[in-house]
């Protein structure tokens, strides 16, 4: 029987860290020191081979230039392996997650990002069970087809479409959760794939595409906010995308003269998003006055996407459409990669 093939993508993150004596603070140190930490990687049953950054980072370092360094290891090797797990700091793994989903369309293989909250050579290291677990998901097949065709992120015995993934907690071991959409896989004695919730293996043609604009502006909400500056800081913000980080189902305060500076803004060449501060439930701006008001002066709601999903998918967007507003909302509200329910 042929083994399976995983390739390792090691980025950085405290799972590949450790201690320095003097300052106590914690660095990344290089790959051959975290296979030489896990020598059960050797009794998994699949090749495994392994790539890493030159210069391992944290992942509050990352920005759209390495979710394509990312991209590019996993494109060029794409046809050689049978699935990909990315090793990545778990600050920002959400952002990257969403960025590879829209990068990645169309995938017949699994890409799994994984990391850890303690670093893999501690004795109590969440790291190995994480790691371990990721290939075996990375290499598991049903019928010859891969059981995973999607970028997905595992952690503490859960499976997660990566785009519906939010840290919440810098202190559990459970630091993900995806409020709006199953798990694809729970992890206990056996793995128990979720087949209702995995995207399917459909016959639309594999796409890898590159290109983000990071110029967004997020202006978040709360009681007593000075509209006036606001209203003037997104003047000065050359950002064509403003998202709203509204409450609850997405209502803003009532402002006249907020709502006519959208509806002057938006016929010019802003894109106005509405994106809830609540992690849970979807926006719905006909359910009160305050939200029905901003749906008519032309802001859109992103119905149950997380807002780091919005973002990634904002700046993946207008870099494709940069002068072509009706062609940015077109494929916003298109569900690229399962990033909201229909
Ligand atoms: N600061 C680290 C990082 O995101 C935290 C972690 O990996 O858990 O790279």
């Amino acid at each position: 029987m042929n083994k399976s093939k995983v390739l390792l993508i090691y980025t950085g993150g405290t799972i590949g860290m450790k201690e320095e004596e003097i300052k106590n603070s914690l660095k990344p140190f290089n790959f051959n020191q975290i296979t030489n930490e896990v020598p059960e990687l050797n009794k998994i049953n699949c090749r495994i081979d392994a790539i890493s950054f030159e210069k391992p980072i944290d992942s509050s370092d990352i920005n759209i230039n390495t979710w394509e360094e990312i991209g590019d290891h996993i494109y060029e090797n794409y046809h050689k392996y049978d699935g990909f797990v990315v090793l990545h700091g778990t600050d920002t793994m959400s952002y990257t997650a969403c960025a590879l989903s829209f990068m990645f369309q169309n995938l017949d293989k699994p890409i799994i990002l994984t990391g850890s909250q303690l670093p893999i050579g501690q004795v109590r290291t969440d790291g190995k069970e994480n790691l371990i677990t990721s290939i075996e998901i990375a290499s598991a097949k049903k019928n010859k087809e891969s059981i995973i065709n999607e970028v997905a992120i595992y952690f503490e015995y859960q499976l997660f479409r990566g785009n519906r993934t939010t840290k919440v907690s810098s202190h559990h071991f459970d630091a993900f959760m995806s409020y709006n959409y199953p798990s694809l896989a729970d992890v206990g004695v056996k793995i128990k794939y979720n087949y209702n919730a995995v995207l399917k293996n459909n016959t639309k043609e594999f796409h890898f595409l590159k290109g983000f604009d990071p110029k967004v502006h997020v202006v978040f909400f709360y009681p007593g906010i000075l509209i006036n500056e606001l209203m003037h800081s997104i003047l000065n913000n050359p950002s064509k995308i403003i998202i709203l980080n509204s409450y609850g189902s997405g209502n803003l305060p009532i402002s006249k003269e907020f709502y006519s500076f959208i509806q002057e803004q938006t016929k010019l060449n802003k894109i106005f998003l509405n994106v809830s501060q609540c992690a849970s439930g979807t926006i719905d701006q006909d359910k009160y006055e305050n939200g029905e008001n901003l749906k008519k002066v032309g802001v859109i709601g992103v119905k149950d996407m997380t807002i780091e999903a919005v973002i990634v998918k904002s700046m993946f967007l207008i870099n494709k459409f940069p002068n072509d507003k009706t062609k940015f909302i077109e494929n916003f509200n298109f569900n690229i990669s399962g990033e909201f329910t229909i």
